[in-house]
């Protein structure tokens, strides 16, 4: 589905993503972890034509990105992003945005087909109540829920979304993310998602891409992933690597300053 062949790119400023090489299976959800500055927003900007590679290549179905009409991509893939601009428009309108790539030649309004797919939109994301309420005049869950429902009305086969629940609390993250999962299974919509807390990615993704220092430290499933070592080496501080009892995923638990000091004096005495 999609597919990083060596990719590296990055900012005048200095910071570049160092020859990443990924592959995306059509319908899986994968989260990109990593520490702040690691590079996640940059590879998601690699993937979806926001930066161009200074080498390497970006495929989507097996095609070069950068030799696809940029309306001709957004058919296939949507983009949530951090930085989307929020314009006092209702949501409904802002949710029919998602349509103009597929408006035909010399159509300028949208029709009710395109309409009915926004509404469907609307509804798989629970927006319908708020439809009539500006972009600027929700809360920051319903805001997230109405970024996605634009996202869908483009009928995207790929979505990249970059830290959809930060924001929001544990409740609003669980709905979000059980949304996310939703559409992965019931739209076979292949989901790339970065990822900010580490738990939530390996209670929800099959597969995790560990990013450091603009390169991919480790892939696999959470198991893989989430092992203490790496993570300690990565996000250099001391982490503790448990079970979530329920779902039996692995979770990571932080060891503050003054436990792990009493910890070594312990250690120290009983020698
Ligand atoms: P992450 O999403 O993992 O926190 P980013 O990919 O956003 O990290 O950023 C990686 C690095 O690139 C950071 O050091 C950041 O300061 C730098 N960076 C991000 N965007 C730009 C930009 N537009 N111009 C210059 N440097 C940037
Ligand atoms: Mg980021």
């Amino acid at each position: 589905m999609l597919e990083l062949e060596n990719v590296s790119c990055g900012y005048a400023g200095g910071f570049a993503l160092d020859g990443i090489s990924l592959g995306i299976k059509p319908g899986e959800l994968v989260g990109i972890v990593g520490p702040n500055g690691s590079g996640k927003t940059t590879l998601l900007r690699a993937a979806s034509r926001s930066l161009r590679p200074r080498s390497g290549t970006v495929r989507i179905h097996g095609e070069d990105i950068w030799h696809q009409r940029p309306a001709l991509l957004a058919r296939t893939l949507a983009v949530v992003s951090q930085t989307a601009d929020i314009v006092p428009m209702t949501v409904a309108e802002y949710v029919l945005l998602g349509r103009i790539p597929h408006y035909g030649h010399f159509q300028f309004l949208e029709t009710h087909a395109d309409w009915d797919i926004a509404r469907r939109a609307m509804e798989m994301t629970e927006c319908l109540p708020f439809k009539d309420h500006l972009m600027t005049a929700i809360s920051g869950g319903e805001r997230q829920l109405a970024l996605i429902a634009r996202a869908l009305a483009q009928e995207p086969k790929l979505l990249l979304l970059d830290e959809p629940t930060s924001y929001l609390d544990i409740a609003h993250q669980v709905r979000l993310l059980d949304l996310i999962r939703r559409l992965n299974r019931e739209l076979t919509l292949t989901v790339v998602m970065v990822m900010h807390d580490l738990n939530a990615a390996s209670e929800y993704c099959e597969r995790l891409v560990l990013m450091s220092h603009g390169q991919v430290r480790a892939v696999g499933e959470p198991d893989e992933v989430m092992d203490y070592q790496v993570l300690e080496e990565v996000y250099e501080t001391v982490l503790v690597v448990g079970r979530n009892s329920i779902s039996g995923r692995p979770c990571v638990f932080p060891v503050s300053e003054d436990v792990q000091k009493r910890r070594q004096s312990r250690h120290a005495a009983s020698k």
